[in-house]
């Protein structure tokens, strides 16, 4: 619920861009130079990249060796998210691989390039729905010819576990791969469908929304201040024509996955850092064997609250954007360490929580007395695992529970080295220059952008989400599917709101008062135009923190009609975003703040839906079109995904570790490939 996904604006740096921000972490140590390779693949509308985790070799071995299990256990989990997504993918994914390594015929013709480049892309996705726009991946090979690949393989070396015959495998997978009508979304949150039975997610079977609903509505405890995450480890299908949970756990569903990771978990409980960290791990295993959300819950309130450990890591059933209902988590890890020098911006935003609470434009009734435990570092990411990888976020902001918010605070990072690696990898692309208005806008995107992304950053996850109460009786889960939206939305309002903040140029984390411009501009650009790139024509917008952003650039455009305040211009067919007045363009996001904390902490729908109907889903094709042509032009890829380093253990002849050694070279292809003969060990079908 609580992520920053993807690039903000980091897509918008500069060609020449030094990435000079403050307390940076540049890989300047561990030899990583400027030859590192940054750019690792590039296939259909994906571009995957590498990032340096600098810092890690000067780590001590016990951080390494912890580093190594958790990275390990954050490995294991990959099959769940796959089977997650689908119940066909683990299928699919292998019956491609197994083409993919034993054919043995012309793997030079266009038909095998296509195939290749269908095999990438679900890797990609981790399952055949593209990742961000829910759409199925539609292989651009004929059935036929996949036909003609899977039979062309020796049986004997095709993974067809369960005693399943290549025959069997595809009359199963073939519609599902390539009949556009079979389940053609991920997730589908259409209004006045039935979002649960429609979408492709392995999160419910055969039972309707209203069964589901009816379901959890009935474990709902009104009167509990504390709740558990309700059916967030579960599969809901129906058993005798009853409607039952598959608890996700040790001896449940998803076994023998869940059991590798536990004893990786219980290989890096041993090198804890302190007995704190060791009380998480040991509780997190406890949850994976009992699948009792309340141990859950336990587990995340020792987490929050540990904010000593270098080492820190996620791994589990955590967000709910892919559930069409919110309540499944998708499984996910990232293992990290903090980034000391960076972390003393956002410690800086954290020791202030409280002014920024008491200063915010919202309702009073909406405040917060006692902002609490907002902790918020900066971190080097280690290894990316399951809804982390490829793709990943560049902040995380848990737990998720509102009342572990309420009680305990929640825990902030930002990604430095993943917001590097982009950083990097867009230098000298060509895209300020082709959709910034003028000179003026590109040179303060090249002075400030690196340094005003990451503070937006910071700002979203450290104070943004944190911020604000609900009234007293509303429920968080009233706004529905367009909670997530405005949910982001006020984060980014929060951000964009304190960025222009004398307080900032005072607290030392804006060096004047013309930074904060760039990011203003840039995030209107990206919302109102930029971001239509990656909506395929026909389509309306659907992910959470694009719907966010199109509902906050618009509005701003439509409200400041009148007063000019924003304009968009068209020059030589071109529209380009004009900011006429960054002063009143303050006060705009300022009042759409208030607006939208109102409609969180009273619950009201109707203004919720009204707003992210209105502003937040529909696409201008021209305007799309016309877009589209000038960056297909740049011939960028509009998503990025990543490669993992790869850590290996060092012993001695007695088998004891004396070091753990990082590495970067591995290719994408072989990534994955290798993934998939050491960390899949789930049933074809869950
Ligand atoms: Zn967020």
């Amino acid at each position: 619920m609580k992520k920053v996904i993807y690039m903000l604006t980091t897509i918008l740096l500069l060609g020449a861009c030094t990435h000079d921000k403050q307390g940076g972490n540049g890989p300047t140590d561990d030899g990583i130079d400027s030859a590192f390779a940054y750019k690792a693949d590039r296939f259909a509308d994906i571009e995957i990249l590498r990032y340096p985790v600098p810092g890690f070799n000067s780590l001590s071995l016990p951080q390494k060796e912890l580093i190594y299990y958790l990275s390990q256990a954050a490995l294991e989990g990959r099959d769940i998210l796959w089977d997650q997504h689908n119940r066909y993918n683990l299928t699919i994914r292998r019956v491609c691989e197994g083409v993919y390594e034993n054919y043995m015929g012309d793997k030079t013709s266009e038909e095998w390039k296509q195939f290749e480049t269908y095999l990438k892309q679900i890797w990609m996705a981790n399952g055949i729905h593209h990742h961000y726009s829910e759409d199925k991946i539609m292989p651009q090979f004929s059935r036929d010819y996949f036909v003609s690949l899977v039979k062309g393989v020796d049986p004997g070396r095709m993974p067809f576990r369960d005693g399943m015959a290549a025959d069997e495998a595809l009359t199963e997978i073939l519609p599902v791969m390539f009949d556009p009508t079979v389940i053609p979304k991920r997730m589908n949150q259409t209004p006045g469908t039935d979002i649960v039975a429609t979408s492709a997610v392995n999160f419910y079977e055969g039972v309707t929304q209203q069964e589901v609903e009816a379901f959890y509505n009935a474990k709902k405890e009104p009167a509990n201040e504390t709740p558990v995450s309700y059916g967030l480890n579960s599969k809901v299908t129906k058993v005798n024509g009853v409607v039952t949970e598959q608890v996700w756990k040790l001896g449940g569903m998803y076994d023998k996955a869940i059991e590798r990771i536990i004893g990786w978990l219980e290989k890096a409980a041993v090198v804890a850092e302190n007995d704190h960290q060791k009380e998480i791990i040991t509780l997190l295993i406890d949850y994976y064997r009992n699948g009792d959300l309340k141990r859950f819950d336990d587990y995340s309130v020792k987490w929050v609250t540990d904010t000593a450990s270098r080492v820190d890591f996620i791994n589990g059933f955590m967000e709910t954007y892919t559930d069409p209902l919110g309540l499944k988590g998708s499984w996910e890890s990232m293992v990290n360490f903090k980034s000391e020098e960076a972390s003393k911006r956002t410690q800086i935003i954290s020791d202030n929580a409280q002014w920024f609470e008491d200063h915010s434009p919202i309702d009073d009734r909406f405040k917060k007395e006692k902002v609490k435990g907002v902790s918020a570092k900066v971190i080097t990411a280690a290894i990316l695992g399951g809804d982390c990888y490829p793709a990943t976020p560049i902040g995380i902001n848990l737990p998720n529970a509102d009342w572990i918010r309420r009680d305990h605070g929640s825990k902030s990072v930002s990604i430095d080295n993943i917001t590097f690696a982009y950083a990097k990898a867009a230098e000298g692309n060509g895209f300020n220059e082709e959709f910034m208005w003028s000179d003026s806008e590109r040179e303060l995107a090249k002075k400030y952008g690196p340094l005003t992304d990451n503070l937006h950053t910071d700002l979203h996850e450290c104070l943004g989400h944190g911020s604000g109460k609900l009234l007293p009786g509303v429920s968080s889960d009233v706004l529905q599917a367009y909670g997530s939206p405005l949910e982001e939305a006020r984060a980014d309002l929060f951000a964009l709101y304190y960025l222009a903040d004398p307080k900032l140029v005072e607290l030392g984390l804006l060096p004047d008062r013309e930074a904060y411009k760039t990011a203003y501009y840039s995030y209107l650009m990206n919302g109102a135009i930029t971001q239509l790139t990656r909506i395929q024509p026909g389509k309306e917008i659907e992910e959470a923190h694009m719907r966010n952003r199109a509902l906050i650039s618009r509005w701003v455009v439509d409200q400041s009609q009148a007063a000019n305040v924003v304009e968009l211009i068209q020059r030589d067919n071109k529209t380009y975003v004009v900011i006429n007045d960054y002063e009143k363009l303050r006060a705009l996001f300022g009042a759409l703040l208030s607006e939208v904390q109102r409609i969180k902490s009273e619950g009201d729908y109707v203004a919720g839906k009204n707003l992210v109907e209105s502003y937040g889903v529909k696409v201008d094709p021209k305007l799309q079109e016309e877009v589209l042509a000038r960056y297909a032009a740049l011939n960028l890829a509009p998503y990025k995904g990543f490669v993992n380093p790869v850590y290996q253990l060092v012993t001695d002849k007695n088998g004891k570790v004396t070091d753990v050694t990082i590495s970067y070279d591995e290719s994408y292809v072989d990534q994955q490939l290798r993934y998939s003969r050491q960390y899949s060990v789930l049933p074809l079908k869950n």
